[in-house]
């Protein structure tokens, strides 16, 4: 299976002023080309015949009409604009089809800088085969901060993140042995914890965002204060993207852990599909929602599944396993968000909410028999979870303060009652 491979790089000043030349020569040819099409498609408007150029059709216009007026294009690699017009092409496909927006003109200093390179066997990791040095095409040897996995590979992405580069390839790798007698697993995403498993095993939240929000807010604030274009400004926008790289470094570290853990350990990985749009349309689930990067989970677990040998169910979105008794008594009541523990009038079952639900996932086959939902328990969750902390994370809160409405409302008449 294809595999991708990202490491950061440590060039010198000189092979990083080569990076951000690339990186221009880019952003041009992608700049040049948007502008090309939008012309293009005004002309469309009263002429249907005219086509839309495919990204081979611009590269030639390319080396024809603009490369001779900007020599600076010859000092980089020729694979970087060529890559960026492909770029630039998919993404008009992508807003043909309605998938997504126009492609927008590309600001320089942005976060997203990279660049595309090929140059077949050229490109080859390590002298002395210790693989801590590769060669890159019009830049030479680069030193690396870990050792290559593999002897040669076609072609890299060379990408930047606040001040820091890295390299991205592609390579093919055999699938991993594994043990064929793991367990099965189903996994509860929560908003209180990033995620429990249905062994028990919990993984905590980082909620990185969160933690540094005040200092996130402080820079960015001392951005604002400074004068545009000046060097104090470009300080300032270095630090707050220094401290966005390390927020998205410590969700991704507690992301790749927890996926490579149930990848690695189970035979088969059970989560909920969640709806990720209806979800964010509460902004305040929002926030806890994208702290933990439910999307990237997602991505994670499909392909480590694929690499251990491992399968990946998603387990339908409408099943209520929040809300089923998981000691297989069938019984199934309401669970507004703020009840923490699951007591069943049934047969008496008390467990955390997060782990009765991710044992339900993890009992879940397509065509699994779903309980009628019983109002047996309804009246007694209020009082029932008075036990438990109230949940003190905001992030509940606006679905706390619909079922608190109600319940308030209820105490009034019954208020009412006992007085009248
Ligand atoms: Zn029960």
């Amino acid at each position: 299976m294809l595999l991708s491979f990202k490491t950061e790089l440590k060039p010198n000043n000189k092979q990083v002023s080569k990076f951000r030349q690339h990186c221009g020569v880019a952003r041009h040819a992608y700049n040049w080309a948007n502008a090309i099409i939008l012309e293009i498609l005004t002309i469309r408007e009263t002429d249907k015949t005219v086509k839309i150029p495919s990204a081979i059709d611009l590269h030639k216009r390319l080396v024809a009409e603009v490369k001779p007026l900007y020599p600076w294009y010859y000092e980089s690699a020729k694979t970087a604009p060529q890559q960026a017009l492909t770029e630039l092409r998919t993404a008009w496909d992508r807003c043909f089809k309605k998938v997504s927006k126009q492609p927008r003109f590309k600001k320089k200093g942005v976060s997203g800088d990279s660049f595309y390179l090929e140059q077949g066997t050229k490109v080859k990791p390590g002298i002395n085969n210790d693989g801590k040095r590769v060669k890159l095409p019009k830049i030479g040897w680069i030193r690396l901060h870990e050792s290559l996995p593999i002897t040669a590979f076609h072609n890299c992405v060379i990408s930047r993140k606040a001040d820091r580069w890295f390299i991205a390839f592609k390579y093919e790798t055999e699938k991993l042995v594994t043990p064929s007698d793991r367990p099965v697993v189903g996994v509860d995403i929560g908003i209180k914890e990033l995620a429990v498993c249905s062994n028990g095993q919990v993984f905590t939240n980082p909620k990185a965002y969160r933690r540094m929000s005040r200092k996130m807010k402080r820079l960015q604030r001392r951005v604002c204060a400074r004068v545009k274009g000046s060097s104090n400004r470009k300080k300032a926008v270095s630090k707050l993207a220094k401290l966005h790289l390390k927020v998205s470094n410590i969700r991704s570290d507690a992301i790749h852990k927890l996926t490579t853990y149930l990848a690695k350990n189970h035979s088969e990985v059970k989560i909920e599909d969640l709806h990720i749009k209806a979800f964010l349309k509460n902004h305040k689930l929002a926030g806890a929602i994208a702290d933990c990067g439910m999307y990237e989970f997602k991505r994670q677990l499909e392909y480590k599944t694929q690499k251990f040998n491992s399968k990946l169910t998603l387990v339908d979105r409408f099943f209520p396993s929040s809300q089923i008794c998981s000691s297989c008594c069938n019984h199934r009541h309401k669970m507004p968000l703020k009840n923490r523990v699951y007591h069943c009038p049934e047969c008496g079952h008390a467990e955390d909410r997060d782990l009765n639900a991710a044992k339900n996932i993890e009992r879940w086959f397509e065509g699994i028999f779903v309980p009628e939902r019983s109002e047996l328990a309804v009246s007694s969750t209020a009082p029932a979870c008075g036990v438990d902390k109230p949940d003190s994370s905001h992030a509940v809160a606006t679905v706390k303060q619909e079922v608190n409405t109600k319940i308030t409302h209820v105490q009034l008449s019954l208020d009412l009652g006992s007085y009248g």
